[in-house]
């Protein structure tokens, strides 16, 4: 039932974007006036409603912590034993292969998530919380009033259908969260070409498909503990131009999918169930195999084309924003979709909360969305041009803890402190910021370089405990301490020196072993050498 047609928020879509933003709404502010539209009927089938069900930190971070949805979390869905690779030939077994990932749980907790469990509970909390859900609703129309021409009482329209009968709603502001449909992005032609061109293809089985069972070498099954658990990992099988995910569902399903380059693995290579299998017959028989006496638990087969979207415009100070996939999506590798949702939440949370209380958000606008395209553009060139690089173990175990380490050390740092929307905090940063930029930029080429010098490298027998990597290991404990505005300052500062440095370790290192790697990073001894236990494990 539609109880009113004049909305404060209106939000476009109800699924993990929109459902958390509109819970993320009326936690903070109980009486304002939220409406979800969706398509779709709640409740949603489980297990195979969703793509996009791996978390890390600042996701987990949000629907934990400031959502307050961990009791569901911890009940309802499954602990992630964060993210773990592994590189081999298809004759090796993968003791006989590198292994990267932990032998420990970080602090900071994720979690593997069944979307439609959790987008069914958002539904059924949020209407208890006050928000109006819209279901089985198709948005056909939006008119966004232009607040030049508008008064402050003006407000947008929202045009769908329910039941084959057209409805109109108004609202103050408008949150596009429809996902791939992009409403608003589509309307007003802001799609941006990232020119990552990348596809991928995955399907559910009924069962629940262990890795630790693939291997029966009693050390390398021990090198987690005594109890099987590397299941619990969003796991990734790499080789050059691919990654295929096992991803545990709390349902007692496993997610399985490939990710591809096409200029290595065409997309008609892997676009139904029985090519996909041919294919993991080939490059990944173990996991062939295990899911060989599995097929007819299929439950579901599904294929995206050039999945990476970016966006001219996130925010507007005309109330609206683009959250979610209608925002942006850059690649699942390190499963930052709901990092974005989460930073992209909690700017629009922002935006409506200061204009709700009539305070000017002409500038505040600009320099949260300029803080969130920033983010997103540095975290594409850690995946733009890489796929490459996927199937050598030595490049990608060091190309981790450089990512672990710019990501941890700061947006997730940033973000776990509340500071992403403070502008005036981000800006007294900015140096270290654009340092930190400009050096990721290097070592992403870096990574090339080095590859393009020593593509091949066969996976020797080895295991790359990051639970042993101390600079890992802190920056991560380090996220689950709220500390003042100072000692935030210190430890960016300490951060941004630590960044460096590893910078000058890696290449240091790396240019002994290959002299003809071409880089603009200067040549400069380390001040700590942090990484000699990888650098030994990889024979580097
Ligand atoms: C291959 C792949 C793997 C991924 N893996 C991960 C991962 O491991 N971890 C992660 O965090 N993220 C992952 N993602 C990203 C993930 O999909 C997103 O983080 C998440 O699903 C986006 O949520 P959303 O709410 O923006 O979109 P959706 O969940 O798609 O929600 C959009 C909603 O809008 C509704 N809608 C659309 N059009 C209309 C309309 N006209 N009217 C009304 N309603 C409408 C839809 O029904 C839908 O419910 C992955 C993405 C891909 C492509």
């Amino acid at each position: 039932m539609i109880t009113d047609s004049k909305y404060d928020v209106a939000i476009l879509g109800g699924g993990l974007a929109g459902l958390t933003l509109a819970r993320q709404l009326l936690q903070k502010q109980p009486d304002m006036r939220v409406a979800v539209v969706e398509k779709r009927a709640f409740p949603v089938s489980e297990t195979t409603h969703k793509v996009g069900e791996s978390t890390v930190e600042i996701g987990a971070h949000y629907f934990g912590e400031e959502l307050q949805l961990k009791k569901h979390l911890t009940d309802d869905q499954l602990p992630k034993f964060g993210l773990r690779f592994f590189f081999k030939d298809a004759w090796q077994t993968l003791a006989e292969g590198t292994e990267v990932g932990g032998s420990e749980f970080f602090s900071a907790p994720s979690y593997q998530v069944d979307r439609g469990r959790l987008e069914n509970y958002l539904q059924l909390t949020n209407t208890d919380l006050g928000a109006e859900i819209i279901d089985q609703a198709r948005v056909r129309q939006v008119v966004i009033d232009s607040s030049e021409g508008g008064t402050k009482d003006t407000n947008h329209q929202i045009t769908f259908e329910r039941d084959g009968v057209p409805r109109t709603i108004e609202s103050r502001w408008i949150v596009d969260a429809s996902g791939r449909a992009s409403f608003i992005k589509r309307k007003l032609k802001l799609e941006e070409d990232l020119g990552h061109d990348i596809n991928a293809v995955w399907f559910r089985i009924d069962a629940n498909l262990q890795i630790d069972g693939w291997c029966d070498d009693q050390d390398w099954q021990q090198l987690t503990g005594k109890v099987p658990r590397r299941w619990l990992s969003t796991n990734h099988l790499m080789g050059e131009g691919y990654w295929v995910w096992l991803i545990p569902l709390a349902t007692g399903s496993t997610s399985v999918g490939i990710v591809a380059d096409p200029r290595i693995h065409p997309l008609p290579t892997i676009n139904t169930f029985e090519k996909a299998m041919a294919w993991l017959e080939i490059h990944e028989p173990e996991c062939w195999e295990c899911l060989q006496p599995n097929v007819d638990k299929m439950q579901d087969f599904l294929a995206i084309k050039k999945m990476s979207r970016g966006s001219r415009q996130v925010f507007s100070a005309d109330r609206w924003g683009l959250v979610g996939e209608a925002a942006a999506f850059l690649d699942p590798f390190y499963s930052p979709g709901s990092d974005f949702i989460a930073i992209g939440n909690t700017m629009v949370g922002r935006l409506i909360e200061e204009d709700l209380a009539g305070r000017p958000i002409e500038h505040l606008a600009p320099t949260l969305q300029s803080v969130f395209l920033t983010l997103f553009q540095n975290n594409l060139i850690t995946y733009r041009d890489q796929y490459p690089l996927f199937g050598n173990p030595r490049i990608m175990a060091l190309k981790f803890v450089w990512d672990y380490a710019v990501y941890w050390g700061f947006p997730a740092l940033l973000y776990f402190n509340g500071k992403l929307t403070e502008v005036g905090f981000i800006q007294s940063l900015s140096r270290g910021i654009e340092e930190i930029r400009d050096m990721n930029l290097k070592m992403q080429t870096f990574f090339r370089s080095w590859y393009e010098a020593d593509p091949h490298v066969d996976a020797g027998a080895a295991f790359v405990d990051q639970s042993e990597i101390e600079l890992m290991t802190r920056l991560n404990a380090e996220l689950r301490d709220k500390v003042d505005d100072e000692t935030l300052k210190k430890r960016f500062a300490a951060n941004v020196e630590l960044i460096r440095d590893l910078m000058f370790e890696i290449t240091e290192r790396v240019r002994r072993l290959q002299p003809t790697v071409e880089s603009d990073i200067p040549s400069q001894s380390a001040s700590t050498n942090r990484l000699c236990g990888v650098f030994e494990a990889l024979e580097i």
